[in-house]
């Protein structure tokens, strides 16, 4: 299991305090392709989001301790309550990384972070063995969201080759080989690749049709 500390939080869409849990510890062997982590003693993502029990907010400790703007949270409120939640209802964790996400989308998070939301929330969705459809859409996302932090330069120079290396490879998972070369082939012109990179690249790419 991973470990835990208890802690108290509050909600920044209705103020309702509850407690909760943080993650303080966790074992990671290998990567999937896509980065998705294998956990050797269980997996904490869920447990790195947390619900408010009142009205369904879904985000990060660092979420509740930071309120967006007046005008922002009355917008975070209105999504809130198209999802009809009801008091004290489980999330599983593919379905609290779409929710996160789409909070941050309302709050006007970067479009980088919205993609890692979104990420996160196919691997939670294999983890959890939800229908296909639900990890393809997700994965949808980031790849959109990915591209769209790439065009507004939100990743720094030293994390290109990783974003091109993972939207290549998101794209080739949905079925879209050209995006997917497009992507890996970026690592061929970027500088300070590193070796393991292109070794993961050209595996993944030699799966293309
Ligand atoms: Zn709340």
């Amino acid at each position: 299991m991973p470990r835990f500390e208890d802690k108290r939080l509050t909600c920044p869409a209705c103020d309702h305090a509850f407690d909760t849990r943080l993650v303080t510890g966790f074992q990671i062997g290998e990567k999937e392709a896509d980065f998705c982590p294998r956990y050797l003693d269980g997996n904490p993502l869920p447990d790195f989001l947390h619900v408010c029990p009142e009205c369904g907010f879904v985000g990060f400790e660092a979420d509740y301790r930071s309120l967006p703007g007046h005008k922002k949270l009355d917008r975070v409120r209105t999504l809130l309550r198209g999802f009809h939640w009801q008091k004290g209802q489980n999330l599983g964790g593919a379905e609290r990384y779409r929710r996160a996400a789409l909070v941050a989308i309302y709050v006007g998070k970067r479009s980088a972070e919205i993609a890692d939301l979104y990420l996160q929330a196919t691997w939670c969705s294999r983890m959890e063995g939800e229908p296909d459809d639900e990890q393809r859409n997700a994965r949808r996302k980031a790849v959109k969201y990915f591209e769209l932090g790439l065009e507004a330069e939100e990743f720094s120079p030293d994390d290109l080759p990783v974003v091109h290396y993972l939207v290549g490879e998101l794209c080739r998972r949905l079925g879209d080989s050209k995006k997917a070369a497009r992507h890996f082939g970026r690592l061929d012109e970027l500088p300070n690749v590193e070796p393991w990179l292109k070794q993961w690249r050209d595996r993944q790419q030699a799966l293309m049709p």
